[in-house]
């Protein structure tokens, strides 16, 4: 099974930003072999098609950062799954953080928006993760497990089989700290046995550096990273590409 490293970009990048660091993804990972690490990027929805032309014939995915659940319809300002297939999108991220806490997506949402990803044929990165509060009260393995549970209810097992995880703690989204491999081998061990023996990839994402990417990808059931910040420079996220496909693999 490959690994996987997919950058988001956030609301980050002008139109001309976004193609150069895409033109520079691309160019460093000219020599990767997809079947040790698969690459994607996440840019902002404008600039998805410019991307998409930037990254062609290269083995970089075009993943996008959200998408409405609904196919079309009076939804002003939201983009859908078939639009973004359109473009030539392959993953789309489901359930951040961010969207979680800033745009009031509650789990049923979420859920929403993976069948609305699935039914596209878009592959989804199912995002998960506690905030620090609940870690510090001991819930964080209760609130993931609420998470999963109600993306996943109710999922075809060929469904199942086009997900990634990402395990994304809160506290460490953007905020310079990072999960020490215990606490993510931890929670990732967790999910893997929560989800049974057909478990996807699981992801972590949360300050992953260059200087942290090596330790983390050789921590048992640490199958890739989504990386936010250091996905903004192509030699940061190039760094972290090659510490994850460098890693010792643990199975
Ligand atoms: C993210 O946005 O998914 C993320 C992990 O961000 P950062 O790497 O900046 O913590």
């Amino acid at each position: 099974m490959p690994r996987y490293v997919v950058g988001n970009w956030k609301m980050h990048t002008l139109r001309d930003e976004a193609v150069s660091l895409a033109e520079g993804v691309a160019r460093g990972i000219r020599d990767l072999d997809p079947a040790e690490v698969v690459v994607g990027v996440a840019p902002p929805f404008p600039f998805l098609e410019a991307v998409g032309r930037a990254i062609a014939g290269s083995a970089v995915l075009l993943v996008a950062q959200d998408l409405h659940p609904e196919a079309q319809g009076a939804f002003t300002g939201a983009v859908s799954g078939p639009m973004l297939a359109s473009l030539g999108v392959e993953r789309v991220l489901v359930g951040h953080s961010e969207r979680r806490s800033l745009f009031g997506e509650d789990d049923a949402c979420v859920a929403a928006k993976l069948r609305g990803a699935l039914a596209a044929g878009l592959d989804p990165i199912l995002c998960v993760g506690e905030r620090l509060a609940e870690r510090e009260a001991g819930r964080q393995e209760a609130v993931v497990a609420a998470q999963l549970d109600a993306a996943f209810a109710d999922l075809d097992p060929a469904a199942r089989a086009r997900l990634l995880v990402a395990y994304e703690p809160v506290w460490a989204i953007g905020t310079g700290v990072t999960a020490t491999p215990e606490q993510a081998g931890a929670m990732h061990a967790f999910i893997r046995s929560h989800l049974g023996p057909a478990a996807p990839p699981i992801l972590y994402g949360g300050s992953v550096k260059p200087k942290n990417a090596s330790d983390l990808a050789a921590t048992p059931g640490i199958d890739g990273f989504l990386v936010g910040g250091a996905s903004l420079d192509a030699d940061s996220f190039l760094a972290i590409v090659e510490g994850c496909r460098a890693a010792p693999r643990s199975e």
